[in-house]
């Protein structure tokens, strides 16, 4: 398959631009570039295009994706009244096989092809999502959510229980080595500290021990549940019962991490554990505004995720602009466009550990969105990459390739 096109290609650290270039794809790999040259015989693509990496999502839950835009309360009654109705539905294994299908082929639709993703507490619908996504080719982590407590007594397990399933998930879809082919893995989900026990998030870490695997679960979104932290674990701060649980290493992905002191943020950086921001849920559920360069400046890595159902744009593009303005709204430096790019591409790819994707290039999944913009922005005058992502459009994406598989038959 041969896809042309103005490639995005990662440029300097932390930066993306533009280079035209004629992409070759054999068995799922991007087997050969030629630069500078967009092929008139492409499969896919030709002058005008925009061809990106397929989008990284480094946060998302997959049973919220029927709860977008539902109510705009504060997170702790948001998560009582909106989402654990929800999540509670997947106790029923057909129902979350049909939501998965729906939601990978959204997903994929918008471009996204790589996921740190939120299934619920029941295994077997976990086991499921994981088998699902896998046929699509999805790139990434899928983790069964784990919760004992503070939660409806139907979505909450003995922590035992669910220690021995994050097990069994390892030893079924475990992580992999790099290449360009690592099928989509499980990883240990502890859901937040207040809905886990000690006992519980010290067996997560355990697991995450042994099995060398990546951890993702929720860090200082709002302050009352910063407050209540401090209640259930004897006034510990947030980051040192995930510390102390053995659940903060460069495997591990929180979600937000808004609320956080200078010391919390000196650990974040001596772990390397990644903050996965949200600023679309967090304007959502007015939650605050995460101050990203701050983090950044203190060595924190920081990813960037939709935050679906919280978070209410399907199109990573979309949430990269939400990056831009949370950023500019508090007076942060802002990232430019072509840094936004960075984020949902390479960016998240390097620090979820996706060394197969997020960029383009020889020997790399062939996980590629081609799009065609119905503006002038490649007619000089003004950053193209600026103007791609905030006209920014889905209706521009004429297909979607993923492991080399075009996927636009998927609606
Ligand atoms: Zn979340």
């Amino acid at each position: 398959m041969i896809v042309a096109g103005n490639l995005l290609v990662p440029s300097g650290l932390h930066e993306c631009s533009l280079r035209p270039g004629t992409i070759r794809v054999v068995d799922g790999l991007i087997q050969q570039i030629q630069w500078d040259e967009i092929s008139e015989h492409a499969d896919f693509g030709g002058e005008g295009f925009l061809i990106t990496p397929g989008f990284i999502d480094a946060h998302v839950h997959l049973p919220q994706f029927d709860l977008i835009g539902a109510h705009g309360m504060p997170l702790l009654r948001w998560l009582m009244e909106a989402t654990f109705p929800a999540e509670a539905k997947w106790a029923d294994v057909d129902y979350a096989k049909e939501m998965t299908g729906r939601v990978a082929k959204q997903l994929i639709g918008h471009g996204t092809t790589g996921i740190a993703a939120y299934a619920t507490v029941h295994h077997q619908s976990a086991i499921a999502a994981i088998e699902i996504l896998r046929s699509f080719g999805m790139h990434g982590l899928v983790g069964q959510v784990l919760m004992d407590r503070e939660a409806p007594s139907e979505i909450c397990r003995p922590a035992t229980q669910l220690i021995d399933e994050a097990a069994v998930l390892q030893e079924r879809f475990p992580t992999g080595n790099d290449s360009g082919a690592r099928p989509l893995s499980a990883a240990v989900t502890p859901r937040f500290a207040i809905a886990c026990t000690e006992e519980l998030l010290i067996g997560a870490g355990r697991i995450a021990e042994q099995y060398q695997c990546f951890v993702q679960s929720h860090l200082a979104e709002t302050q009352a549940e910063c407050d209540l932290v401090g209640q259930l674990f004897d006034g510990r701060s947030y980051v040192s019962v995930y510390q102390d649980a053995g659940l903060l290493n460069e495997r591990s992905i929180y979600g937000h991490g808004i609320h956080l002191s200078a010391s919390d943020l000196t650990e974040m950086s001596e772990s390397r554990a990644v903050i996965a921001h949200c600023p679309t849920a967090n304007s959502f559920l007015r939650s605050g505004i995460m101050n990203r360069h701050e983090r950044c400046e203190a060595g924190v890595r920081v990813a960037i995720g939709s935050d679906i159902g919280a978070g209410y744009h399907r199109s990573m593009v979309r949430v990269a602009a939400a990056l831009i303005e949370a950023a500019a709204m508090i007076g942060d430096e802002f990232p430019t466009a072509a840094q936004a790019w960075h984020c949902i591409t390479a960016g998240n790819a390097n620090v979820l550990g996706l060394s197969e994707v997020g960029s383009i290039q020889v020997g790399h999944s062939a996980d590629l969105v081609v799009a065609r913009p119905n503006i002038a922005w490649l007619a000089g005058g003004a950053d193209p990459l600026s103007m791609a992502m905030w006209a920014w459009d889905d209706r521009w994406i004429e297909e979607v390739v993923i492991r080399g598989r075009p996927s636009l038959t998927l609606s």
